[in-house]
């Protein structure tokens, strides 16, 4: 099974901007792949019309065989998504805000509650559960932000640039909460423009450029050509 299918996809922006000129790419179930640009290549863009945010021009996009077109629900419901920018209530507690957000896809409160505890200690959060969110270090945010995507239980997490402007220590340490997640059967694409992270964690590799995939490989075979 494929846990995506991108075929043929272009956005065209309102001020004329070809954002995507037509990309094809497949990610399989259980994989960790990366999108690789520089600014400016594409790939918020790419991820806006995955998770519905950005209307495409043209093409088809498949999340473990639903169209979005056709099946946006059932597309969605197997999506979680980081957001580049923390975009929670700052004033919400660790807690509320992960047992808020399964609320939003229809979890059952009291089963939120419960699976809470699996995903914030899973991100080492769990601690912090009752901490204001405002309170917490950056790093935590990000975590956070990875817990809360977690709780509908998506088969696809996606990541857009999830450790842009983080040090290295925060990197790494959120790389290893990932590595976990993929473990544990969840197939992962993040956006970068630090091949260093694709290589320390994806399988395989997408390059893009100007709205076109220059590269679509293993990271194996991309390292063994550079
Ligand atoms: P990224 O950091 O992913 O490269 P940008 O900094 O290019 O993103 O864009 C940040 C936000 O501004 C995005 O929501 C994007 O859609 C929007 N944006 C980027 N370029 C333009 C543009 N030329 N006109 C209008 N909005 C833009
Ligand atoms: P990346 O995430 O790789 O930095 P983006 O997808 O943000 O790239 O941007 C791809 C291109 O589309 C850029 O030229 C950007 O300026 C443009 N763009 C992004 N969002 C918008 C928007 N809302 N309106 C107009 N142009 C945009």
């Amino acid at each position: 099974m494929n846990a995506l299918e991108i075929s043929q996809l272009k956005k065209v922006y309102k001020g004329q901007v070809e954002a995507l000129k037509g990309i094809d790419l497949t990610v399989v179930e259980g994989d960790f792949f990366a999108l690789l640009g520089p600014n400016g290549a594409g790939k918020s863009t790419t991820i806006g019309i995955l998770t519905a945010l950005v209307n495409k021009t043209s093409g088809q996009v498949k999340v473990f065989g639903h169209d979005l077109d056709s099946e946006l629900e059932l597309a969605k419901a197997h999506i979680g998504l980081v957001p580049q920018e923390f975009n929670f209530n700052q004033f919400e507690t660790v807690q509320q805000i992960v047992v808020n957000q399964a609320g939003y896809y229809g979890v059952e409160r009291k089963v939120a509650i419960e699976r809470s505890e699996t995903y914030l200690k899973q991100t080492d959060l769990w601690e912090k559960r009752n901490t204001p969110a405002r309170n917490l270090s950056g790093g935590m945010k990000r975590r956070l932000m990875i817990a809360r995507a977690m709780m509908h239980q998506p088969k696809l997490l996606i990541l857009d640039e999830p450790t842009a402007g983080v040090d290295i220590e925060i990197r790494r340490s959120m790389w290893k909460f990932l590595q976990e997640i993929n473990q544990s059967g969840v197939t992962i694409i993040l956006t970068t423009h630090y091949l260093e992270e694709a290589e320390s964690l994806c399988r395989n590799i997408a390059i893009i450029d100007q709205g076109l995939i220059i590269e679509n490989t293993s990271m194996k075979a991309l390292l063994g050509k550079l």
